[in-house]
């Protein structure tokens, strides 16, 4: 069965991520580290993105709605959900992962219309309530 992947507004997005089952994943290479990033977001760089699917994977069991992003979601975060979308179709994993999704504008937009940003520096964010 073939995936799509869909779009998500950030007002989506700022309702959405209050959920349990939810994991946001950035894409975005060393921008993470001086720009900021959306609370209890994960980074997977999407330059060694396809070496750490499984990684991933394991990081975000339990949890059936990807988000992904990277600064402005037009090459890598729907470049790093697609490629999440055939990994899952080839090891015919079924990972309880119900929906793939890109947020729209990625970070430069949520940040623009003065959604919560966090600076922290911990590996992964442990920020959610922001
Ligand atoms: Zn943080």
């Amino acid at each position: 069965m073939a995936r799509s992947i869909s779009y998500i507004t950030g007002a989506q997005l700022l309702t959405l991520r209050r959920r349990p089952n939810i994991a946001i994943i950035d894409v975005r290479d060393e921008e993470r580290s001086y720009d900021g990033h959306i609370p209890g977001s994960l980074h997977y760089a999407s330059d060694s993105f396809s070496d750490k699917i499984s990684d991933l994977m394991q990081t975000v069991k339990g949890k059936d709605t990807l988000v992904f992003h990277c600064a402005l979601s037009q090459v890598r975060g729907p470049t790093c959900a697609r490629r999440l979308a055939s990994y899952l179709k080839e090891v015919k994993e079924d990972a309880g992962i119900m929906d793939i999704l890109v947020l729209e504008r990625g970070f430069n937009g949520w940040e623009a219309s003065g959604r919560p940003v966090c600076r922290c520096t911990d590996k992964p964010c442990k920020q959610h309530d922001l």
